[in-house]
């Protein structure tokens, strides 16, 4: 076995028992990034040198004997909506196609003093609006087990990276499922941590009240050794809540002496695909056999998640959205703004117009307008105020699961990847790929998705696992006590 197809934790003891260093390691991925990223497109930027100058940094701190942190030598590759001082920074839009960040994000922060080396940038849907990466404004990326298929989004480069070798650890960002699909779509585990778990502060808005950044592995115990360097309080993050860390790595391999499983009826609806449905119920009878209790538990409002997250979300986005105006940063048309086209718009705010006509794709204008709309007068208490208070209902639905249960488990999504452009001309098919992952984020609770099976034409299939806020340690024991019953996450596509 290649040490790229290592764990990441079984990298960490070759590192430290002095077996390989930290360039070598480096250099085996940017070896096999040249080899395969062609052909897959998780990246938008591969950072070699500055990659190679860190790691060599960690080398030489570890020859001296200087104290290193928990991910010394580990490259981690992170996704383009996350700021790095100095370094562009995307978020897949055109709109940011020059930004320079003059700050880092908390969590670069903190993955630079746990002394890991940052790979690269991965692609995304633009400002992480989609299901697919088919949004990027710079290019699709493939599926690593069918490159006709797309790897899930928004965080697609950075489940894609993981698949296929190009990474060992990624960060991603999870709005409405943005980690957890595309996770499950390419045959990796996701973590998205309960609200304020994690700081947001660097994390270019999408919806405020929603996002959440994660990390992306290959096993449970490499996305616990990963959360435990991102968790925790942020003076910076008002949102950030102040609760101790706990040691996720060192915990993960206990299995949980007495454990609870709630199955939702609704998850298993129409819709979903027999294939889907049959690998989920396998791993429900597997924990079954591990000795968990299964018990069947309603979720009232889970039907009303999709439209509530797609009121909420776009809401949330025309506000934060309305920064870019070209006038303050980021892209400016260079449409001559004076030059009038036959409305009766000052060149101001027809400069406005074009800039964000041009600067943003598609599917962010719709989302722009939808919650524009949404929030106007009139509309704002029928459509704005009404998601609110079913998202309250979500959440009760949550608290009075958790009285019975310790954790939710379900389908991830209703089908396995799809062909590229199968959906791109249909919203709210690409909508609906978020049914079973909405609900967490707009209750704020922790869910994780990790391999349970694989299609007959040898698609991944995801199993999700969501648990009360602040659970983590647990839904990671939990995970851990499936990854060790099961060899899914062992797979590797080939390419
Ligand atoms: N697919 C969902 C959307 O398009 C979720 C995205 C996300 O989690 N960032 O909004």
């Amino acid at each position: 076995m290649s040490i790229i197809q290592k764990t990441a934790t079984e990298q960490l003891a070759l590192l430290r028992s002095g077996e390989i260093t930290s360039v070598e390691l480096t250099q085996a991925y940017l070896n096999r990034i040249h080899q395969v990223e062609p052909a897959i497109g998780a990246f938008l930027r591969v950072e070699s040198e500055a990659a190679l100058t860190q790691a060599a940094e960690v080398d030489r701190k570890r020859e001296t004997g200087e104290p290193l942190g928990k991910l010394a030598g580990l490259p981690v590759a992170i996704k383009d909506i996350l700021c790095t001082k100095d370094t562009p920074t995307t978020c897949g839009s055109k709109m940011l196609e020059n930004f320079v960040p003059p700050y880092n994000a908390t969590v670069v922060e903190k993955l630079q003093a746990a002394d890991a080396v940052i790979l690269g940038r991965t692609n995304m849907d633009e400002f992480a609006m989609g299901s697919s990466t088919e949004n990027s404004a710079y290019h699709p990326t493939q599926n690593p087990w069918d490159t006709s298929r797309i790897p899930g989004g928004s965080s697609g480069g950075a489940a894609a990276c993981i698949s296929a070798d190009m990474a060992p650890l990624s960060l991603g960002t999870d709005t409405g499922g943005s980690i957890r699909q595309p996770a499950a779509l390419c045959g990796c585990v996701g973590l998205k941590p309960t609200y304020g778990r994690v700081s947001r502060y660097g994390l270019i808005a999408f919806a405020s009240s929603l996002d959440q950044i994660g990390p992306l592995a290959k096993t449970v115990e490499d996305v616990a050794l990963l959360m435990e360097v991102l968790a925790g309080h942020d003076a910076l993050d008002s949102t950030s809540v102040d609760t101790p860390v706990p040691a996720y790595s060192g915990s993960v391999h206990q299995p949980l002496e007495s454990l609870t499983l709630g199955v939702v009826n609704q998850h298993f609806g129409a819709g979903i695909d027999a294939e889907i449905e049959a690998a989920v119920k396998q791993a429900i009878a597997t924990y079954t056999s591990l000795g968990a209790t299964i018990k069947n538990i309603e979720m009232p409002h889970a039907d009303y998640g999709i439209a509530t997250y797609y009121i909420i979300a776009p809401c949330e986005a025309s506000s934060n959205l309305a920064r870019y105006d070209g006038a303050h940063y980021g892209y400016r048309t260079d449409h001559a703004e004076l030059v009038e086209d036959g409305t009766d718009e000052g060149p101001l705010v027809r400069m406005y117009r074009k800039t964000r006509s041009e600067g943003f794709g598609a599917e962010v204008q719709r989302r722009i307008m939808l919650g524009t709309y949404a929030l106007s007068e009139g509309y704002y208490d029928a459509f704005y105020l009404k998601a609110l208070k079913v998202r309250r209902l979500i959440r009760q639905d949550y608290d009075n699961a958790f009285g019975e249960v310790d954790m939710i488990i379900g389908p991830v999504t209703a089908n396995a990847a799809f062909s590229k452009g199968e959906k791109t001309s249909d919203p709210m098919a690409m909508y609906l790929e978020d049914l079973y992952t909405v609900t967490a984020n707009l209750a704020g609770v922790a869910g994780i998705s990790l391999p349970c099976g694989f299609t007959k034409s040898g698609l991944p299939i995801g199993l999700q696992l969501q648990a009360a806020p602040f659970q983590e340690e647990k839904l990671l024991r939990a995970a851990q006590m499936f990854q060790n019953a099961t060899d899914f996450h062992t797979r590797r596509p080939e390419l």
